[in-house]
């Protein structure tokens, strides 16, 4: 890949205008990061292992959370990113083993990803297209090569969060299209959750792990929380569809290793994942975004990462440690103490927000 100008590399030369951006990764972050480049006025390449645009994980729905501190959509829109989520969350019901918490008001955002032209990874797609990016597919990069951004996913086998479910047609279910279902039980997902999301035509429900990485016991486990039976009520008489599958990657300090030998990494290549929650999409957008600035406006993509996002993930690991540590009965306490009900505003003072 690239061997026509493996000799050149631009960040052997500062301050040099480069010609063609190349990126590495048509995800989330390559696709976002590729387009604002070409809508700044720079020519783009962009190559991808895989033979079409496909999030790794399968198709489903995806949540961005809109709860803690900021209005994540509207933060996103500064970064430039302007695609509308089919539907929100208005309703989200947490379980632990033993409690239940209903939180009341607009939580999360609602993304499709996958192949279908409704989904966020085609319409980047498109956009790119029109903008003149230029697309290469089924070529790998390799760490070492000449590239501008490295928006590869997770580096190979340094994933640290799993996810493992399936989806299932929205016919014959049961879950209502503003409802979203999160159980917190180390049985079913350790350290971590399984959760039930709408989509429109099809639903998503999957285990995301950072206790347990090998995929067929993670799927198991999904599998015995499908079988309890507030889970079969929703799942109804609905069909299985498609696998879930998705390895994620968070990286403790991800500024720190963002910028190397003249590439930036984006998204999961740079281990810019949320540490507590798996909630990627965010920093996807933003890496991508701020990578695109600082080659755009020739300043320092570090200094622009540092500047966005401080101490949060040093916070995050933290308190993803703790998380690590929690038995089922310290979630029976967390989900206790948020009471039967609650509001989205209630909730942002809540001492649970910081955990869930
Ligand atoms: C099942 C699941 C559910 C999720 N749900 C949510 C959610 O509800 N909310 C949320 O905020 N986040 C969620 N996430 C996380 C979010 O999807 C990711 O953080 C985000 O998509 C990461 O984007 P990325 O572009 O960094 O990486 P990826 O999406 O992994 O993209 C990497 C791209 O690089 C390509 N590639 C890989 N290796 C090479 C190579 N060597 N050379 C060239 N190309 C290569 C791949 O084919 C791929 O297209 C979820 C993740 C999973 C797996």
């Amino acid at each position: 890949m690239f061997q026509e100008e493996s000799f050149f590399h631009p960040a052997a030369f500062p301050g040099m205008v480069m010609d063609r951006v190349r990126v590495a990764g048509a995800g989330l972050a390559g696709l976002f990061a590729a387009l604002r480049l070409a809508e700044g006025g720079r020519s783009v390449e962009i190559v991808d292992v895989k033979n079409r645009i496909a999030p790794s994980s399968g198709p489903h729905s995806e949540a961005l959370r809109d709860y803690v501190g900021t209005e994540a959509l509207a933060e996103l829109r500064r970064y430039g990113f302007d695609l509308e989520p089919f539907g929100t969350i208005e309703t989200t019901v947490r379980k632990s083993a033993r409690y239940e918490n209903v939180l009341r008001g607009r939580a999360y955002h609602l993304f499709l990803r996958g192949r279908d032209p409704n989904t966020v990874d085609q319409e980047l797609y498109r956009r790119c297209l029109e903008a003149g990016v230029k697309f290469t597919f089924g070529s790998r990069w390799n760490p070492g090569e000449p590239i501008d951004i490295a928006a590869a996913g997770p580096p190979s086998g340094e994933f640290n969060i799993l996810g493992a479910g399936f989806t299932f047609s929205s016919d014959g279910s049961n879950l209502e299209k503003h409802t979203a279902f999160a159980l917190l039980d180390n049985d079913v997902a350790p350290g971590g959750y399984l959760v039930v999301t709408p989509g429109i035509e099809y639903h998503s429900i999957y285990s995301v792990s950072w206790g347990e990485l090998d995929y067929d016991r993670l799927l198991r486990m999904t599998e015995a929380g499908a079988a309890r039976p507030w889970v079969r009520e929703i799942l109804g008489s609905s069909r299985r569809l498609g696998r879930i599958y998705g390895r994620a990657f968070y990286a403790p300090d991800p500024i720190a290793r963002a910028e190397i030998n003249g590439v930036r990494y984006i998204g999961e290549a740079g281990g810019f994942q949320d540490a507590i929650a798996g909630f990627g999409f965010r920093y996807a957008i933003l890496t991508g975004s701020l990578a695109a600035k600082s080659i755009l406006e020739g300043i320092s993509y570090h200094d622009l990462l540092q500047a966005t996002f401080r101490e949060e993930f040093a916070i995050a690991s933290g308190i993803r440690e703790k998380l690590n540590r929690f038995t089922n009965e310290d979630l029976d306490r967390l989900v206790e103490s948020m009471g039967p009900s609650m509001s989205v505003d209630q909730y942002r003072h809540h001492r649970a927000a910081r955990f869930l």
